[in-house]
């Protein structure tokens, strides 16, 4: 069987009936790169860029976070790579921040509510990541936005970076902006954000935590937790109509992105990628190749 797969690199993502669709890896470390080529990725979907920061004891430099960055373009060699920004709080604390302690820190501060309220740390992994844009193919994505007010506020701090970088006569590339859908506010406002960002990316892993109202972290109720519920599936298919309504793409980037029983749902609902850990490529590939979407 892992030969049969290994056959499956350099081949294309396409369906019996010729409908193509990307498939990228999640990382959370430059050291997962090189299962990212063993396993042929076209590219990274989801870099949990906030890893960087649990593994240090305070806040990482421009130039540490740039040299990161730089090395992971690099090595994709012109590939999309996408990059998340921070998404500290919730599960994922950082003493250095000194965040207060929260009653509910999954709906506290966290991740780009944290960007917007302290933006001198936000803007130090803006203008690494724009530098890092000048060697390769980076794309940013914000996580946890609920209103098209915050993408605004995230668009004049972006602006703001890229004046700087001018001024100073620092190179940096073209860069596509993006967030993630994993809140049912951001799904009901879908058809406004599409219009303001260049892709979405559809977390469900907190989009099925906050849409159920089940915490993601307690596996007492792992039985409730159910991703397949209609309620998520539903918000995903109205997702990827109103980004595609506005000439966007759109992806998943949560672990049921990978979930073979669903593939061929995601493909006749027409998204345009999925965002995976490498290990799920070539199996997802090999679905993929298999399936008719016509005959869906
Ligand atoms: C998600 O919420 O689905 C997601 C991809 O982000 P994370 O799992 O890092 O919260
Ligand atoms: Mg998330």
């Amino acid at each position: 069987k892992k030969r049969l797969l290994k056959d499956l690199r350099g081949k294309a993502n396409i369906t019996l009936d010729g409908k193509e669709i990307k498939l990228y890896a999640n990382i959370g470390n430059s050291k997962d790169l090189a299962m990212v080529l063993q396993n042929d990725a076209a590219g990274i979907g989801l870099f949990r860029s906030e890893f960087i920061y649990l593994e240090k004891k305070e806040y990482p430099t421009e130039e540490e976070q740039f040299t990161i960055y730089k090395t992971v373009a690099q090595t994709m060699a012109g590939k999309k790579v996408i990059i998340r920004t921070l998404d500290i709080g919730a599960d994922k604390q950082a003493d250095y921040f000194k965040l207060d302690k929260e009653e509910n820190p999954a709906m506290g501060c966290r991740a780009i509510r944290i960007c917007l309220t302290r933006p001198e740390i936000f803007k130090t992994q803006l203008r690494a990541l724009f530098r890092a844009s000048a060697f390769g193919n980076i794309a940013i994505m914000y996580p946890m936005i609920i209103s098209v007010e915050e993408v605004r506020r995230i668009r004049e701090i972006t602006k703001q970076v890229e004046e700087e970088l001018n001024e100073q006569g620092i190179a940096y590339g073209l860069v596509e902006q993006g967030i993630m859908i994993e809140t049912p506010a951001a799904v009901m406002v879908s058809e406004e954000l599409a219009k303001e960002v260049d892709f979405f990316s559809i977390g469900t892993n907190d989009l099925t935590q906050y849409t159920l109202a089940i915490d993601r972290q307690n596996p007492q109720l792992d039985e409730f937790y159910d991703a397949h519920h209609p309620a998520v599936l539903r918000m995903i298919q109205m997702v990827i109509e109103n980004a595609h309504k506005a000439g966007i793409w759109v992806g998943i980037c949560g672990e049921l992105g990978a979930d073979a029983e669903l593939t061929s749902t995601f493909l006749k609902m027409g998204v345009d990628e999925l965002s995976v850990s490498p290990g799920y490529i070539l199996p997802l590939r090999k679905i993929i190749r298999e399936t008719d979407v016509s005959k869906l």
